[in-house]
């Protein structure tokens, strides 16, 4: 039960990270009104916005001009429906989490969660259509991160960030901007602040190698050219729900291995 509830809320949530996201592209105020077509920029009446549902009634396309509705409006819809859902699973299972800490506290980690989580995967999905990591999101994400060290006290996550962000800085100045942007220098403050030292390195690992293997599948299936643009955000992105969520796992177990 309370699993569909939190679906229902993170599909709301989702629909809300869209009009935001979206709108800010094209220089809106996200709080105005309603939703309206990209294409024909007739206002959306309420039954064609229902989160995820609309988008398959109508076939993906707009009403009234027939023209497509972009994929990524439902797609983050849906992963932040799932993500609200996995999180709190994840948290009152696997980590035993309400069993640890109390009351309200406990609902304010579990917000600090889905903020965190909802904000990476809106970042990563926008990043993949319009290859630039929007500020309007970044930001927020990475206040809540800092304010949430006034509870936990691990302070020294600080100084990782600021590593893991002169590390990126510096590949962005050697490559120039070629490899990167520096929307992943900024992302790079919020990884370290995240996960601190050691998992923050994982997270790089792990990024590099799915960057890697992905840019290399793209250009084998003629997908991608050699020298076209591949957004990486998404990958650092990868890297850090990785490594928050299994990185102390991995690192045992290839300790293990040594
Ligand atoms: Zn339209």
């Amino acid at each position: 039960m309370i699993y569909g509830w939190l679906f229902l809320l993170g599909l709301t949530v989702g629909s809300f990270l869209n009009v935001v996201i979206f709108r800010l592209r094209f220089g809106d105020s996200p709080f105005r009104g309603r939703s309206y077509c990209d294409h024909c920029h007739k206002k959306i009446p309420w039954y064609d916005n229902i989160p995820l549902l609309s988008f398959v009634l109508l076939g993906g396309k707009c009403r009234n001009c027939q023209k497509k509705i972009s994929a990524a409006y439902p797609a983050i819809e849906f992963l932040v429906g799932l993500e609200f859902v996995w999180v709190y699973w994840l948290l009152t299972t696997n980590f035993n989490f309400f069993g640890q800490v109390e009351g309200f506290y406990s609902l304010g980690l579990l917000a600090y969660w889905l903020i965190l989580f909802s904000g990476l995967i809106a970042m990563a999905v926008y990043d993949l259509k319009y290859m630039i990591i929007p500020d309007e999101i970044l930001w927020p994400v990475t206040l809540v991160a800092f304010l949430r060290l006034f509870f936990s006290h691990q302070w020294q996550v600080v100084p990782a960030g600021l590593v893991s962000s002169a590390f990126l800085g510096a590949l962005y100045l050697i490559t120039r901007g070629r490899g990167m942007g520096l929307g992943d220098v900024k992302l790079a403050f919020l990884m370290g602040l995240v996960l601190g030292w050691p998992l923050v390195a994982l997270a790089y690992f792990v990024a590099f190698l799915t960057g890697a293997a992905a840019g290399v599948i793209l250009i084998i299936t003629g997908k991608k050219k050699l020298k076209s643009k591949i957004a990486f955000g998404p990958f650092l992105i990868l890297g850090t729900i990785i490594a928050k969520l299994w990185g102390l796992n991995i690192i045992k177990w290839y300790i293990g291995f040594l």
